[in-house]
């Protein structure tokens, strides 16, 4: 197998050298990733593999150093009834944990606040969404995060979460080959877990998104 005439440790080395000044101070050997495939990081095509992979590494999402719920700290008097809220289409992008490879999909989130509880801002479940899956993770944790969230710092009768996204990691030739596969999970706490029509509408607004 072809390798690094210049020395993976010099290669290492300026990787790392690479990567710490963008905040990261990874000490992954970087250049012997790109040796494991054949590439031998020497003429004018490859030299910069290393470099380039840990950059695209350190632009993985690897989380915001801040707690997601503090998006839920600013909360609003309700009107009336309680009603139900649904936001649909939510965009995510996030690492697999497992194979550190992205997945990205979209997300469904449903609460219905108990009567005269105060409410948050509608745009607040995207920010939620998109900043639990913002490092690596699992989709199910993403949404079990998400509905935890919202039934720990509101006062809601029920939270709900369905996450449909694909994962790179299913798609790779020598994984699981599923191309185009989509992972449905959902996510159900309180009234949401007993209710059925609760549950039917927060699946039909998933469904008709
Ligand atoms: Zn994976």
């Amino acid at each position: 197998m072809p390798h690094c005439s210049q020395g993976s440790r010099r290669c290492a080395v300026a990787t790392e050298n690479q990567v710490e000044r963008a905040g990261v101070g990874a000490s992954t050997h970087t250049c012997a990733l790109p040796n494991s495939f054949g590439i031998n990081c020497e003429d004018e095509s490859t030299r910069n593999a290393p470099r380039r992979l840990a950059r695209v590494l350190h632009r993985l999402p690897n989380g915001t150093g801040r707690n997601p719920k503090r998006h839920l700290r600013i909360t609003f008097p309700s009107v009336g009834e309680p009603r139900l809220i649904i936001a649909t289409g939510i965009t995510f992008t996030s690492v697999c944990e497992h194979h550190v490879l992205p997945f990205s999909g979209h997300a469904t989130v449903g609460c219905l606040p108990s009567p005269g509880a105060f409410v948050i801002g509608i745009s607040k479940l995207a920010r939620i969404v998109r900043e639990y899956a913002a490092r690596p993770q699992t989709q199910e944790r993403i949404g079990e995060q998400v509905v935890a969230a919202l039934v720990d710092c509101l006062d809601v009768q029920g939270a709900g979460c369905v996450l449909r996204a694909s994962h790179v990691c299913m798609a790779r030739p020598r994984g699981a080959r599923a191309q185009g596969a989509h992972v449905t999970t959902e996510h159900l706490r309180g009234a949401f877990s007993y209710d059925a029509a609760l549950r039917d509408c927060l699946f039909d607004a998933e469904a008709v998104r």
